[in-house]
C-alpha cells in the first residue's frame, strides 16, 4: 500500500508522537462505527487505524517515511521496546489509555502490550542547568508492581491475555470488539501488590532535556516467569533565569553602559557553577558576542566543554544632567557628529 498515512490522519509529515497521537484520537472518535453511521465510515476508520499503528511505532514510521511504504508485514511485532510514549504510563494501569482501549478496542495499545516482560514506566524528573553541567546523585520515590511470593498467577478471565472479546449490539449490527480486561487491568496476571521503591540514580554531566536514563528491572514485575519491565527516568532541564543552553554551549546578555564599551572594561560575570573575568576592549560595538572558552557544558558524546557566549549590549541613559549634556556636545562637537556636518549616504547601512 501506498497511501498518505499522514494525510488520513491530518497532520503534517513533520507531526510530532504527540501530534501524532491527538490528531488520531479526535479522528478516530470521529469516524468510529459506533458513532458515524455514514456509508464508507467503517472503511475509513480501519484507514485511520492502519495509518496510526504505522505511524505510532517508531521503526514502521521510520520505514515509511524512508521508502513511502507501510510494512504491512510488521504488523503486530509488538515488543518494539520503547519508542514514543505507547504503553507508558506514570501511575498504574494509564486510566486513559485504559478508557481509549476499551472505546477503540484496544488499537492503541494492542499491538505491544502482551509481550512476555512487564511493563515499563516512566517517571519524569527535573534538575537545574548547573546540576546539568556538574553531573548529579539524585534520589527518586516511584511505585511499581511486584509479584506477591506465591500468589501471582495468570489471570482466568483473560487467561493471561490481558484482554477480552466483548461483543456489542447496535443499529447497525454487532461488532467484536477487544478491551482491556476487567480483572487483571490489561496486564495476564493477578495477585500483584504495588510497592513503594526508592533508589539513588546518577545523572551524568551534559544530561540535556528529554533524555532518558534506562534503570532495567525497575519496572512492573513481569507476568509469571517473565522479566520485569524497565524504568525510564525522563530528564527536564530547568530554564534558568539568565543562561541560555544551545546543545553544551551557554549563553549570556549583559547590559553596559555605553562608556563602558567606548572606553574598555574588565568585569567579573557568572559562570555556570563560577566566576570569570571578561575583558571587553575599548571601542566595543553594541551586540558584539565574545567567546569564553570551555566555560559551557560538558560534551556528552566526545570530549572536553561547550564555550560560553556573552553578549554585550550598550545601554544610552534616557535623561541627562545639565551638567552631563554639556559634555556630550562637547564630545559630539570635537568628533564632528552633528547631523547637519554628516552626509546621510554615510549614515546609511549598505549591504
Ligand atoms: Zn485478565
Amino acid at each position: 500500500m501506498s497511501q498518505d498515512l499522514y494525510g488520513i490522519l491530518g497532520v503534517g509529515k513533520d507531526a510530532s508522537a504527540s501530534e501524532i497521537k491527538s490528531a488520531y484520537r479526535k479522528i478516530a472518535r470521529k469516524y468510529h462505527p459506533d458513532v458515524n453511521k455514514e456509508a464508507g465510515s467503517e472503511a475509513k476508520f480501519k484507514d485511520i487505524q492502519k495509518a496510526y499503528s504505522v505511524l505510532s511505532d517508531p521503526q514502521r514510521k521510520q520505514r515509511y517515511d524512508q521508502f513511502g511504504v507501510a510494512d504491512d508485514s510488521a504488523a503486530g511485532s509488538g515488543g518494539s521496546g520503547f519508542g514514543g510514549f505507547e504503553g507508558f504510563s506514570s501511575n498504574f494501569g494509564g486510566n486513559f489509555e485504559d478508557i481509549f482501549d476499551t472505546f477503540f478496542g484496544g488499537s492503541s495499545r494492542s499491538q505491544s502490550s502482551r509481550s512476555s516482560s512487564g511493563e515499563d514506566l516512566r517517571f519524569d524528573l527535573k534538575i537545574t542547568l548547573e546540576e546539568a553541567a556538574t553531573g548529579v546523585e539524585k534520589d527518586i520515590e516511584f511505585y511499581h508492581l511486584e509479584n506477591d511470593s506465591g500468589s501471582a498467577k495468570k489471570c482466568s478471565e483473560c487467561n493471561g491475555l490481558g484482554q477480552v472479546k466483548v461483543v456489542q449490539r447496535t443499529m447497525l449490527g454487532s461488532f467484536q470488539q477487544i478491551s482491556t480486561c476487567p480483572t487483571c487491568k490489561g496486564r495476564g496476571v493477578i495477585g500483584q501488590k504495588k510497592v513503594k521503591k526508592k533508589l539513588s540514580i546518577t545523572i551524568p554531566a551534559g544530561i540535556e532535556s528529554g533524555n532518558q536514563l534506562r534503570i532495567a528491572g525497575e519496572g512492573n514485575a513481569g507476568p509469571i516467569g517473565g522479566s520485569a519491565g524497565d524504568l525510564y527516568v525522563f530528564i527536564t532541564v530547568s530554564e534558568h533565569d539568565y543562561f541560555q543552553r544551545d546543545g553544551s554551549d551557554i549563553y549570556i546578555t549583559l547590559e553596559l553602559p555605553f562608556t563602558q564599551l567606548i572606553l574598555g572594561c574588565s568585569i567579573d560575570i557568572p559562570v555556570l557553577n563560577g566566576n570569570a573575568t571578561l575583558k571587553v576592549p575599548s571601542g566595543t560595538q553594541t551586540d558584539t558576542r565574545f567567546r569564553i572558552k570551555s566555560k559551557g557544558l560538558p560534551r556528552v558524546q566526545g570530549f572536553g566543554k561547550g564555550d560560553m557566549y556573552v553578549k554585550v549590549i550598550a545601554l544610552f541613559p534616557k535623561h541627562l544632567s545639565s551638567k552631563e549634556k554639556q559634555l556630550v556636545e562637547q564630545f559630539q562637537e570635537l568628533r564632528n557628529d552633528s547631523v547637519s556636518t554628516r552626509n546621510i549616504e554615510d549614515c546609511i547601512v549598505k549591504r
